[in-house]
């Protein structure tokens, strides 16, 4: 008879980790280290983390060991990422930040005191720590943010939409701050199909997408709802203000453009506009919107209902 194989189980706690090297770093900022020791404990630090503003939170805050900073600034524009560390300084040194042909974001360093030669070269060499730990963040968030997006006209899918309808939700509620929804639909969208093709119909559907997006400040609050259906959240926004967004919404993809080939196509939109009541429910505010966009369809197109 076989005996089993031995396990061995080994429970990570806190005070473990920090015994480890791998937790919450000294509380004395500006102990005396080298370049090679903290190059050894950012090395460790950084593969806790997979969140870009964690990572670099630690790095701006552990590398100040060694070289002292008012502000650090960090932006990828693929991902369009961009976080502050810190405040403003007068003198500043900037990295851009690549391993093997891959960009991986800029870094400008900032501080009142200018920057001596010898400060720089500890810079460029903690910056390598940053290397495998921000590639690996940027990768994870790409999959994370394609997991939540519809690829065709970069608006949140459904799975996006849900999460950010309750957590608007919870937050309007929590804060009693009005909470908006816009339902939006394109008017005889099937005849852009049957008259012009799938492709253009593609094509139109992304031009609509852009022209919301350019609409609104916040552009994570649009989501496609279903073929040709849009829904817009507007926290922070009562009745009469989301019917003036939902206004500039369809007067601007009325505006818009749409072109086949060299036909310009007439294209409007329906909205329905419904507002949070005490205690109600998601799916009764998207309900409500719905029946305000199915009004507007029935009135003639090309306008905005309320939702009673
Ligand atoms: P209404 O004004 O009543 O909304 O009329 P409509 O023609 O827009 O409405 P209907 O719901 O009958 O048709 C919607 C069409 O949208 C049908 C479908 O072929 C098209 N559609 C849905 N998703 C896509 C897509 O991803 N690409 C393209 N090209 N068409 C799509
Ligand atoms: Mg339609
Ligand atoms: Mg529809």
């Amino acid at each position: 008879m076989k005996t089993p194989p031995q396990t061995h189980a080994i429970d990570f706690d806190s005070a473990k980790l920090q015994r480890l090297g791998f937790g919450q770093p000294s509380s004395l900022p500006h102990r005396p280290t080298t370049v090679v020791q903290l190059r050894q404990q950012l090395g460790l630090q950084l593969q806790t983390s997979l969140e870009p503003q964690r990572i670099l939170g630690l790095f701006f805050r552990e590398i100040q060991r060694l070289v002292p900073l008012d502000a650090m600034h960090y932006a990828h524009q693929p991902s369009d990422l961009r976080l502050e560390f810190g405040h403003r300084g007068h003198h500043s040194v900037s990295y851009a930040l690549s391993h093997e042909g891959e960009h991986l974001g800029e870094l400008i360093f900032r501080r009142n005191q200018r920057f001596m030669e010898e400060e720089l070269g500890q810079l460029e060499s903690l910056l390598a720590t940053l290397l495998y730990p921000m590639r690996n963040a940027l990768l994870y968030r790409a999959a994370t943010r394609s997991a939540l997006r519809d690829p065709l006209t970069e608006t949140g899918n459904r799975i996006a939409m849900d999460q950010t309808l309750q957590r608007e939700i919870d937050m309007a509620r929590r804060h009693s701050n009005p909470l908006s929804l816009l339902m939006l639909d394109i008017d005889h969208f099937k005849r852009v199909n049957d008259t012009h093709g799938h492709a253009v119909g593609d094509k139109v559907l992304r031009a609509v997408a852009a022209s919301i997006k350019g609409q609104l400040r916040n552009m994570d609050m649009v989501f496609r709802f279903g073929g040709e259906e849009f829904l817009v959240l507007l926290s922070n926004t009562g009745r009469e203000a989301a019917a003036i967004v939902g206004e500039r919404l369809r007067l601007a993809a009325q505006t818009q453009e749409y072109w086949a080939g060299d036909i310009r196509i007439d294209l409007t939109v329906s909205l329905g506009c419904s507002t949070l009541l005490a205690g109600e429910s998601a799916e009764s505010l998207l309900r409500r919107a719905d029946s305000a966009l199915y009004v507007a369809k029935r009135e003639g197109r090309n306008r905005l209902a309320m939702a009673g």
